[in-house]
């Protein structure tokens, strides 16, 4: 073989070498055996937390519900955490508590403050808001700063609430990008998860939570998470008047069913 042709055929080496790396790095983090821990995760999801008014029952827990399933959730030797410290368990770098769970309340209301901060903060448990930055009823930024305090965990869910399958490639950007900097601007915490209007996504809008550097995103399809899907979690939404029977056995089924 002549020099050159030697020469070209290394340099097509080194190039399908490089390139062989790159599409490896790329993909380290959502190949399957690339977690160190896959622990299956319940993630609740609350709404308002007060008297039924009306509407959807997913959108209301009573304040003495929620205060009987804390009551619950200690009785029962479960630990509430916060997205990072499941994402910290999944990459390797802590270990999450015995029987984690994650108590995450949508859209920012102001009885998220009043009625499930307060009681949340006697037990010196975490909890995650997914806020939404232009919400009429919104809580206060600094009712939202007194939450972080408090250790809660803030997760982008837009800047307005839109069904993101229906954006524009630049308005899907917009609501990834910005809220997720008006949020840290106003929270002056790292904003690193999102949580998707109405649980409503497509892989378009997937890709751009992950192009926007969102580490994880939840829905509402009902199950534990696992790393596996990190950009469709799903979670178990809470219902006004459900039992606790009701509460417990839903968690476990969902744990079960992602082991
Ligand atoms: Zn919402």
């Amino acid at each position: 073989m002549c020099p050159r042709k030697r020469r070209q055929q290394r340099l097509a080496t080194l190039w399908l070498t490089l390139l062989c790396a790159a599409v490896i790095t790329a993909c380290a983090p959502a190949a399957a055996g690339a977690w160190a821990r896959h622990t299956p995760v319940p993630i609740l999801v609350y709404h308002h937390v007060q008297g039924y008014l009306a509407g959807n029952y997913l959108m209301y827990v009573d304040t003495s519900q929620f205060a009987s399933q804390l009551r619950y959730l200690r009785s029962h030797g479960y630990h509430p955490v916060t997205m990072q410290q499941v994402w910290d368990d999944w990459t390797g770098r802590a270990d999450l508590p015995r029987r984690p769970v994650v108590l995450s309340f949508d859209d920012g209301y102001l009885d998220q403050y009043s009625n499930a901060a307060r009681q949340l903060r006697s037990y010196h448990w975490p909890a995650v808001l997914n806020l939404v930055v232009h919400n009429g009823t919104a809580l206060r930024d600094a009712q939202v700063r007194r939450m972080v305090k408090w250790g809660w965990e803030i997760g982008s869910h837009t800047l307005g609430h839109p069904i993101l399958t229906r954006c524009s490639s630049a308005t899907l950007h917009r609501e990834l990008v910005q809220s997720r900097r008006v949020l840290e601007h106003k929270s002056k915490v790292l904003v690193d998860f999102f949580c998707y209007p109405g649980g409503i996504y497509d892989r378009r809008v997937m890709r751009a939570v992950r192009d926007a550097g969102y580490l994880a995103a939840t829905s509402i399809r009902f199950g534990a998470a696992t790393p596996y899907g990190r950009y469709a979690l799903p979670r178990i939404a809470v219902y006004w008047g459900e039992s606790l029977s009701a509460f417990g056995g839903r968690m476990r089924q969902a744990v079960a069913r992602a082991l």
